[in-house]
């Protein structure tokens, strides 16, 4: 049988060592995939004058599965990011992001295990009819939600949850202020949710989920929320677990699916062998479950554990000081 193909984009910055470390596990494992790489961002503006090539979009819809690492947006006029174009293009609808506790890391909590599952197109973050005056005395910017993407990432929501055995979905809105956009999205959730009567459903407004996030972080379990408020709590959700060395995510539609790191490119640290390839190293364990490779999924999550616990080798953000290719020969080694 031949080799299942993959996209894998390197990305700039950290993108290219914590992908090499996350494809070294994948191989360990036996996985058994053929990797076509393509270019995208800095890397594929300096050799190919574009930000995202015709071939690299190409390869994403062939192959229909996509590992990426993090692409810095140059800064100033004309760029918007590629990961909104990405996401735009492909009509990745879902935005999932796990966090879960690892013993070692340093983090205020212990067993964490939420999803945040954020609308990836619509809504204040796509970016629609964003103007400032010439006069720089005023900004104005849409925002707009649908009906059919109000009901399709809840349903994702609601399906996922039910599918990974998990108890709740908050739905997390501001509709009391927001009557038009988040009063639609609330009243979508909430005729989803009468279909999922197996599921506890609650309702939270945005700030006081986030309140409710850092003192009761066990109380949630699958959070649906819209685009900008999605960015932001699975931010503060990374938090919760250690920081973004600990945060993958997967954008999802209907053919394509690309899996990735939360964090960005890291210019601090890029060059160094000291970056964290665990978000990666976890958006590939996402990788595998979405494939139903399950028992490799555990295996891989199951050697990141016992080496983040047993403390040893691990990066810098995690309290240690091995390098990059240290920490991935440990988890290889734990496999
Ligand atoms: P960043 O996430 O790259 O870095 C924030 C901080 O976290 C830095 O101090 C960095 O050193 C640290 N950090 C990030 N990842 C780490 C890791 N794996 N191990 C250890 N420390 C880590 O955010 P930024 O500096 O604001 O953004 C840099 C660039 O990345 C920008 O161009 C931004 O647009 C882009 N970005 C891309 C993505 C993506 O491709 N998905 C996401 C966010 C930001």
């Amino acid at each position: 049988m031949s080799k299942r193909s993959i996209t894998v984009i390197p990305g700039d910055g950290i993108g290219p060592s914590i992908i090499d470390a996350a494809l070294q596990i994948l191989d360990h494992a036996g996985c058994d995939f053929h990797y076509d790489y393509a270019d995208a961002g800095l890397v594929a503006l300096e050799k190919h004058g574009e930000l995202l090539p015709q071939d690299t979009l190409d390869l994403i819809a062939k192959n229909k599965i996509t590992l990426k690492g993090p692409l810095t947006t140059p800064v100033g006029g004309g760029f918007t990011s590629i990961n909104v174009s990405l996401r735009k293009l492909f009509n990745l609808y879902a935005n999932v992001r796990p966090v879960v506790s690892f013993e070692g890391t340093r983090s205020r909590f212990e067993n964490i295990d939420i999803i945040t599952i954020r609308e990836n197109t619509e809504g204040m973050y796509s970016g629609a009819g964003q103007k400032r005056a010439d006069d720089n005395a005023s900004a104005e910017a849409m925002s707009i939600i649908t009906r059919e993407g109000a009901e399709r990432i809840v349903v994702f929501a609601f399906e996922l949850a039910r599918n990974e055995g998990r108890k709740k979905v908050t739905i997390v809105h501001k509709a009391n202020i927001l009557k038009s956009t988040s009063g639609l999205f609330l009243d979508v959730a909430r005729e989803v949710a009468q279909r999922y009567p197996d599921i506890e459903t609650n309702e939270m407004i945005v700030d006081a989920a986030c309140m409710n996030l850092v003192m009761y972080p066990e109380r949630f379990d699958v959070i649906v929320t819209t685009n900008l408020f999605g960015d932001i709590l699975s931010d503060l959700c990374a938090g919760l677990v250690g920081g973004l060395g600990m945060a993958p995510g997967a954008n999802i539609g209907k053919e394509v699916a690309i899996f990735e790191a939360v964090h960005g490119s890291a210019p601090d640290i890029a060059g160094q062998n000291i970056a964290n390839p665990c978000s990666v190293i976890l958006a590939s364990i996402q990788l595998l479950e979405h494939l139903g490779m399950q028992d490799k999924a555990r295996r891989i999550r199951e050697a990141v554990r016992k080496t983040i616990a047993e403390g040893k080798t691990v990066t810098r953000d995690l309290g240690g000081n091995a390098s990059t290719t240290e920490f991935t020969q440990a988890i290889i080694a734990n496999l």
